[in-house]
């Protein structure tokens, strides 16, 4: 606890100088107009917390949950202030203290702790949802209105649950997959956790197209999960243990270790800062975090092998926040996607804003998850696309969500995904010439 204090007060909140400059950029601030939703109210909080003005209680800590940990804050901020790494510090403080509700506590644990680590189980959880949402059981819940007996949030949470994937799309990834045409080296690739249940097809073209590139592409095949999501809510104990897993699992080397989930990259990428305190895996952390790469990135910096498929599309590429803002990566991907043959990318105002995913935010704040959902389908609306693009898989869920009732036919793929159609729309047609772009 005073580690994480003289964290907050001695290293972090006192950067901010109360400009004000964030709170346009700030999605929650935007929806309510109110300070407290704003990077500089919950700056204030944060201070008070940690400073012991204020104890953490069920009425004061509902703007630490509220907010996205988006980072837009830090995109704007002139004078550097780290928020996502700030509010992470206090959940995980708020965590420890009896404000967060003994059952909220436990159910939380119970999935960072005891679910997530072990791939089978979240089969188990996957195949559980798929069976609620397939099965008719839903809909009779739904029909017969019993579903509103679990509570308003719950009947929110279920307007937002997406499709799950049946279990014969979800294929273990080989081991080892072999480059094709000119060999440009090995990279490792983290498949995820809940990545791999609910969107395998955007792990397949992530591998298919580093393959495409030339590239061999090495999956560990305990499949560890990165820990991104106990860090984004406050269990940063969980969070090191599924680091230490993923770490090991990669094991020592200097080949790139490429990640195309975008909140997983980029909490990846933050091991050395989830380590800092503790020097038996300091250093080992901040090896392994010098080799992680997001995957969009990875292939905009070696140079793309021209896709020759061409696919008359109008795309709208929706930035995922933990690329645009914690990874400050935004040209890359929308670079990738200019060069397929026939694509135009249409741009619309919100694309960097968030969609109200979040991690679990759909899960924990339905309720201004769904409208900022609501407010990015306005904006795509505008766009009037054929397709949404995204790299995040948080992203892709929701988005697929929102889409589906507010641009009904508009499908939502990983960039890798479109990439691949590409390549193989080109290989069909015999045209791979294996060019680079520019
Ligand atoms: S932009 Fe930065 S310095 Fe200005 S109020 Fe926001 S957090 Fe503080
Ligand atoms: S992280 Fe996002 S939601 Fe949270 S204060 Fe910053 S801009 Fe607002």
């Amino acid at each position: 606890m005073d580690a994480h204090e003289k964290i907050l007060l001695d290293q972090r909140a006192l950067d901010c100088v109360h400009c004000g400059l964030c709170l346009p950029v700030c999605p929650t601030y935007r929806l309510t107009g109110n300070e407290a939703a704003s990077p500089r109210g919950r700056i204030y909080l944060m201070r008070a917390f940690a400073e012991k003005r204020m104890e953490p209680a069920v009425d004061t800590i509902g703007e630490v949950d509220k907010c996205l940990v988006c980072r837009a804050c830090e995109t704007v901020c002139p004078s550097g202030v780290q928020f996502g790494e700030m509010m992470e510090l206090t959940r995980d403080l708020v965590e420890a203290t009896p404000a967060r509700g003994g059952f909220a506590r436990r159910v939380k644990r119970l999935f960072f702790r005891h679910v997530l680590p072990h791939p089978a189980r979240v089969r188990w959880l996957a195949l559980l949802l798929r069976f609620y949402r397939e099965s008719g059981l839903r809909f009779l819940l739904q029909k017969l209105g019993l579903i509103e007996l679990f509570g308003a949030k719950t009947v929110l949470r279920d307007r937002l649950l997406p499709a799950i994937p049946p279990l014969a799309e979800r294929v273990e990834p080989p081991e080892r997959t072999a480059a094709l045409g000119q060999p440009r080296g090995e990279v490792g690739f983290l498949v995820g956790c809940v990545a791999h249940e609910l969107l395998p097809g955007a792990n397949r073209a992530s591998i298919a197209v580093l393959a495409e590139n030339g590239f061999a592409v090495r999956c560990p095949t305990s499949r560890p999960c990165c820990g991104a999501l106990p860090s984004h809510f406050g269990d940063l104990e969980a969070a090191r243990s599924l680091a230490r897993q993923t770490i090991e699992a990669f094991g020592e080397g200097s080949d790139p270790v490429v990640v195309s989930s975008a909140g997983c990259g980029s909490a990846m990428k933050e091991y050395g800062r989830l380590f800092a305190h503790d020097p038996q895996w300091a250093e080992r952390a901040k090896r392994f975090a010098a080799r992680v790469v997001d995957w969009n990135e990875f292939l905009a910096a070696k140079g793309l092998v021209a896709p020759q498929g061409r696919l008359d599309l109008k795309v709208a590429y929706s930035e995922p926040c933990h690329l645009a803002h914690a990874q400050r990566i935004s040209a890359a991907p929308k670079s990738l996607l200019a060069a397929i043959p026939g694509v135009t990318l249409v741009p619309f105002s919100g694309s960097d804003t968030c969609c109200g995913a979040a991690g679990l935010y759909n899960v924990t704040q339905p309720e201004q998850s769904l409208q900022l959902l609501g407010q990015k389908m306005e904006q795509l609306k505008g766009a009037a696309p054929d397709l949404i693009v995204t790299a995040n898989p948080g992203c892709h869920l929701q988005l697929r969500s929102g889409a589906s009732d507010a641009l009904p036919g508009v499908e939502v793929l990983h960039v890798a995904e479109l990439l691949e159609r590409s390549y193989r729309a080109g290989a069909k047609s015999g045209d791979a010439s294996g060019a680079k772009a520019s």
